[in-house]
């Protein structure tokens, strides 16, 4: 890598991540939420291993990317980026992106999570691909449809409560709790809260699953507004993707 050209955007990222800080406190701080309890997740999808690498060095350790072929690549070259760091300060993917049966495999060999999982047939794919892997159990949200048209992603609303008994029925997946990507147009509170609301009813059967991953650049403050763990945050922190490839 440039050195010179690594030292600016290690200074832009810097920046870019200060700001967003500042914004996730001030989101936290309206909502009487402790921003500690939040976790930011870099998509870094577009972006080179080098970023990722970067951002691993200034805390940024969650990592967010939405292609298999795309994350596979990248979770090995920052491996070798970061040779020699302890583990605990190396990268966790979340697989964001929508799942095929067929990449259940390769993401079970990098993915600290999937937030992504919408049906059933990808539970035993998912639960088989970890015990191949011979690794910890796999986090799993379960990704929620907040609009009811399946093909943007995420369950309808109906089959919610069968998708979580059994992702919640294999030991090699733990469920963590929802995802949702809110409606393209839609009033992003009003569809958070109907997520938020999903999420209660959720516990009642799996008191564990108490996690929500929602809110990107555009209206994190609105998720945050409706008990959002885990944001998932791109554009704001890289910057803007080329809109032919985002
Ligand atoms: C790209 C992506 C994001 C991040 O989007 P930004 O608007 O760049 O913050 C979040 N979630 C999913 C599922 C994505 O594909």
């Amino acid at each position: 890598m440039n050195a010179p050209l690594d030292e600016q955007r290690r200074a832009e990222l810097v920046a870019s991540l200060g700001a967003l800080r500042a914004r996730i406190a001030d989101a936290c701080h309206a909502a009487g939420r402790d921003p500690h309890a939040v976790t930011l997740v870099a998509v870094t999808k577009t972006y080179p291993a080098g970023d990722v690498a970067i951002l691993a060095g200034i805390g940024v350790l969650d990592i967010g990317e939405n292609r298999d072929q795309e994350a596979a690549a990248k979770a090995a070259a920052v491996d070798e980026l970061l040779t020699g760091t302890p583990a605990e300060r190396r990268p966790r993917w979340h697989f964001i992106g929508q799942l095929q049966t067929r990449k259940c495999r390769s993401v079970a060999t990098y993915a600290h999570a999937v937030h992504s999982l919408d049906r059933l047939e990808l539970v035993d794919r998912l639960a088989d691909a970890v015990t191949r892997a011979e690794r910890a159990p796999l986090g799993v949200f379960v990704q929620l449809s907040l609009d009811g048209d399946p093909h943007r992603g995420g369950v309808l609303p109906a089959d919610l409560a069968a998708l979580a008994d059994a992702v919640a029925g294999r030991p090699e997946l733990r469920l963590r709790g929802l995802m949702a990507v809110a409606p393209l147009g839609a009033d992003p509170d009003a569809a958070f809260a109907d997520l938020q609301a999903a999420s209660m009813r959720l516990r009642e059967s799996h008191p564990d699953a108490v996690e929500i991953s929602a809110g990107m650049s555009e209206d994190l403050e609105a998720a945050l507004r409706h008990g959002s763990t885990h944001i998932r945050v791109g554009s704001a922190l890289l910057g803007r993707r080329s809109p032919l490839i985002g």
